[in-house]
């Protein structure tokens, strides 16, 4: 079988692989569908990435296999499989904080999800880490429950009402999906910021308030307009950009939140304007990956036409091409969600 990995920085090598042996309480699954997501390019083109290092979070695909302890999936199932799954037993998933648990860090597919083949381990197979897909969602849609979840979460860590306005800071894949959520959370006003023309004209396909570039100077004087002079109500941070954050900050109204939501490069630095933001009372929340909540949630969302994922995927790549599907997504030309499919 072939997997993708890191062979040097910016460089995919895409090797024949060994099939991992199963264990009594393991599945085998061949890969459908994998998405392409930010951290996949931070680890092939970013500052951090190291060689062999894994490719691919988001897969699903079809049971091949299943440990003799397994009664719970069959062969032939279509799945979708959750990389990390936490302990639910510790001080942290007690506390809502499940993917701050030393366990969800601790597990993982084998050897990727950018592999033909991969191996679920007993854990996650056992603790809500596969879910049965159904036969009307498409692979491509079920690979696109893990970037969704992470959306999910993220809107369960700030209040919110019916009628209030959003801006969404970065619109790629998860900064849509955000825009989606917004919408069926019906926010009255919604504001696209980016510096990506084609992604600016895709945003203004939703139905939204205004796309706005994030270099126009004029930009806060649009939100104010807009917002009776207060500013918005939630500001989505969905880029690793960290002058993002701080139009965010500029630009949420008084006691409004402000969600980082984009995974900022290693060390990022950032000099905020403190007493504006406790003058402000603004609140900075942050958000990580999903739980098996968010992504159930994320697959009833899909599954019962709330959100319409399908919209975003623009390209489709086999795993061979995972060099020219990762370029692409990187530059982010004329691309939304790439995906590698079987
Ligand atoms: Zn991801
Ligand atoms: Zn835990």
């Amino acid at each position: 079988m072939k997997t993708a990995f890191v062979k040097e920085s910016s460089i995919i090598s895409v090797d024949e692989t060994e099939k991992p042996t199963l264990g009594s309480g393991d599945i085998l699954v061949q890969m459908h569908a994998c998405g392409i997501c930010g951290s996949d390019l931070e680890k092939v083109y970013g500052q951090y990435g190291q060689p062999s290092m894994r490719l691919g979070h988001e897969p699903a695909g079809v049971v091949l296999d299943i440990g003799s302890d397994v009664t719970e999936f069959k062969k032939g199932d279509r799945v979708f499989t959750h990389h990390h799954v936490p302990c639910y037993d510790c001080h942290l998933c007690d506390h809502g904080n499940e993917t701050m648990c030393k366990k969800y860090y601790e597990t993982n597919l084998l050897p990727c999800g950018l592999s033909e083949e991969y191996v679920v381990p007993a854990w996650n197979v056992s603790h809500g880490g596969v879910l049965k897909i159904s036969d009307s969602l498409s692979f491509e849609e079920a690979a696109m429950i893990e970037p969704l979840a992470c959306c999910v979460r993220a809107w369960t860590k700030y209040h919110y009402q019916e009628g209030d306005s959003a801006a969404i800071f970065g619109v790629g894949p998860t900064g849509i999906m955000h825009v989606m959520l917004a919408q069926a959370k019906k926010f009255s006003k919604i504001f696209c910021f980016d510096i990506n023309d084609f992604r600016l004209d895709f945003a203004k396909k939703f139905n939204i308030t205004e796309s706005i570039n994030s270099m126009n100077e004029d930009r806060k004087q649009k939100i104010l307009e807009h917002t009776d002079g207060r500013g918005v109500d939630v500001a989505i941070v969905a880029t690793s950009s960290v002058k993002a954050l701080e139009d965010a900050i500029d630009m949420v109204r008084k006691g409004g939140t402000v969600m980082m939501f984009g995974v900022p490069s290693k060390g990022a630095k950032l000099d905020l304007n403190m007493s504006a933001i406790y003058s402000k009372e603004i609140t900075l929340v942050t958000s990580y990956a999903a739980s098996d909540k968010d992504t159930t949630e994320a697959l009833n969302l899909i599954e019962s036409s709330q959100i319409d994922v399908k919209q975003l995927i623009t390209h489709t790549y086999s795993i061979i091409d995972s060099q020219k599907a990762f370029d692409l997504a990187r530059s982010g030309d004329n691309a939304m969600k790439i995906i590698i499919i079987k």
